[in-house]
């Protein structure tokens, strides 16, 4: 149970490092990750101004102050429009013409949780806002140990990625939230769309440069997740390392497998 301001912020600053550290390793990904950097920074802000207190008799997305939500965007599509990468800031500045009621059915639309994430702006902006105010709520709830779901827990979510952290002498296999960022644990040998079991329908990519990053794929659904291992660099932080290694995503998506939910940069 964690819900301190200090706990957050601590959070927060630990993402905006790491994501400084990879954009000087990761040069063909580089301006991403500072445009990337920016957006966390905004998001950090906005998990600061978010002090909502979780009911656990409700819903995660219905607790939602979506109001709120809305008096952020403007510095989003600032920041979108000043920095992004050229599509964004075009839509940055499509979205600014827009009035409140449609970005206010905008984050519900994103609030849906029928509805997939998708790489494009519509979910861009909405994603971006909703993340820290999502995180905030379900970080004040005790970390669960099992669950067979192969969605969030707390928020109905669809996993972004897997993170492999020490279990004893072996690795226990998470998945973290595209929405909520929360992590919960999930069993290692199945797939988390289809629930596929058959190990050698599960291939595994991965390279000998990066070892602590690889794919997690399935031959019967051709869907897959990347997922960021601990137990090899117990340095990386999971949500920033899985976007620093977007190549991995092209190579992967080359070979015709779809990810289950695209990360918050559109990999
Ligand atoms: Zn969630
Ligand atoms: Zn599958």
């Amino acid at each position: 149970m964690e819900s301190t301001t200090d706990n957050r912020r601590k959070r927060w600053d630990t993402r905006l490092l790491r994501v400084k550290e990879l954009a000087d390793l990761h040069q063909p990904i580089a301006s991403a990750l500072r445009f990337y950097h920016l957006v966390l920074e905004l998001q950090a802000e906005i998990s600061s101004r978010s002090r909502l207190v979780f009911n656990p008799e409700l819903p995660l997305r219905s607790q939602i102050d979506v109001a709120a939500v809305v008096s952020e965007m403007p510095a989003l599509l600032s920041l979108s429009a000043q920095h992004g990468p050229e599509p964004l800031r075009e839509a940055a500045h499509q979205w600014n013409s827009f009035g409140e009621q449609e970005w206010i059915q905008a984050i519900q639309s994103a609030l849906d949780p029928a509805r997939p994430l998708s790489a494009g702006p519509e979910d861009f902006f909405p994603r971006a806002c909703l993340q820290p105010v999502a995180e905030n709520l379900q970080s004040q709830l005790s970390e669960d140990t099992y669950t067979a779901n192969n969605v969030c827990p707390v928020c109905a979510g669809l996993p972004q990625m897997a993170v492999l952290q020490p279990e004893g002498d072996a690795a226990g296999r998470w998945l973290l939230c595209s929405l909520c960022l929360r992590q919960w644990s999930f069993r290692r040998l199945i797939c988390p769309w289809c629930r596929e079991e058959d190990k050698d329908k599960l291939p595994r990519f991965s390279s000998e440069e990066w070892p602590a990053v690889h794919v997690e794929a399935c031959d019967t659904c051709r869907r897959y997740l990347k997922a960021i291992d601990l137990t090899v660099d117990g340095l990386a932080v999971p949500l920033i390392d899985e976007i620093a290694f977007s190549v991995l995503d092209v190579w992967t998506a080359d070979r015709g497998y779809t990810k289950i939910v695209p990360n918050l940069m559109g990999f």
